[in-house]
């Protein structure tokens, strides 16, 4: 028989919505098309980012310091782990569920909670980048740099966002605890929001104030974890170059030096497409048969069968 094909799958932000009912209505749909693609033979390991997620408990924390003077501020990492317990929850809850409707009983669900080294010098400390929470107007984003000292940008001709430190992920922490759950055949969604960022210090991890990239994140889950495939689903069917531009053009097939000359010259927005196609350069050349696909959620099921989507290999 035939190894199972091994896919680590990155969840973008429209696989999850921006509020508590549009996350619950998202997971739905998200857990259909990651079970089509259970349904097609594949072994499958989530992960997931945490953008508006982490930006609205941010918010809720800072609410709570503010009226309550014995609440002090809940650092980012804190932030972090909340967001990935919430996520894992509807993404576990709706996953058990639409494994049962399809009659696959055999596939327990959980959601590890993951840690992840970085470096203290990591120059990302220096230069905040990942944009997170809702999207503003310039006039409200400098609201927002005054009263909160939050450093905000413009996001990919969308509007204004805050951004933070995003630095790379150095080492999963339980990458043990996943290997054998992911081994003993188990569905596990772990490196929510791109993991729990962390310091070592001696036998101490402490929590680092960042967000990590859900897409490098799961880049070293799926180079850790042996897979055949790491599947980034986003907003997007395809990767373009010269994105929002009359000579638009949409990639299906791309080397790994291919894709490295199209980063060279900047046709992929920093903080959106850009980690996007650097984790697929990455996990595509780490080791032979690692290919990347960035595709469109509902297109997973199609993208694995090699009708759609934008492949990266060596
Ligand atoms: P996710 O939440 O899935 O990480 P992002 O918003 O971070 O999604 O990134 C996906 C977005 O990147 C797309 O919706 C698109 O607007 C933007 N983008 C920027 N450059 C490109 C490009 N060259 N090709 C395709 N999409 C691009
Ligand atoms: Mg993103």
């Amino acid at each position: 028989m035939d190894k199972k094909k091994r896919i680590v799958i990155a969840l973008g932000g429209n696989a999850l919505g921006n509020t508590l009912p549009e996350q619950m209505a998202a997971v739905k749909i998200t857990a259909k098309a990651i079970v089509d693609l259970i349904e097609e033979g594949c072994e499958v390991v989530v992960a997931h980012g945490n953008g508006p997620q982490v930006g609205m408990i941010n918010n809720a924390m800072a609410a709570l310091s503010r009226e309550d003077a014995n609440q002090p501020n809940t650092p980012l990492s804190v932030c972090v782990a909340m967001s990935q317990a919430y996520i894992g929850y509807d993404l576990q809850n709706a996953l058990r569920e639409e494994l049962i409707n399809r009659g696959i009983t055999n596939i327990p669900v959980a959601t590890m909670i993951t840690q992840i080294r970085v470096d203290q010098d990591d120059p990302a400390f220096q230069n905040p980048s990942k944009p997170i929470g809702h999207f503003m107007t310039e006039e409200q984003a400098r609201v927002a740099e005054e009263k909160y000292s939050y450093i905000m940008k413009e996001d990919s001709g969308r509007g204004w966002r805050r951004v933070v430190a995003s630095p790379k992920p150095a080492e999963i922490i339980e990458i043990g605890a996943i290997r054998s759950l992911v081994d003993s055949g188990q569905l596990v969604i772990a490196c929510g929001g791109g993991g729990i960022p962390v310091m070592r210090q001696g036998n101490h991890l402490k929590g680092a104030s960042a967000v990590i990239d859900k897409d490098f994140a799961s880049c070293l889950l799926a180079e850790e974890l042996d897979a055949d495939f790491l599947i980034i689903l986003t907003a997007v069917e395809k990767v373009a170059i010269n994105f929002g531009k009359p000579d638009e053009t949409w990639l299906d097939d791309l080397s790994v030096e291919e894709a490295e000359k199209y980063i060279g010259e900047g046709h992929f927005a920093p903080g959106s497409m850009l980690p996007k196609v650097q984790a697929a350069v990455k996990f595509a050349g780490s080791g032979e048969g690692r290919t990347a696909l960035i595709t469109l959620l509902e297109k997973a099921k199609d993208g694995i069968l090699g009708k759609t989507g934008t492949r990266i290999h060596q």
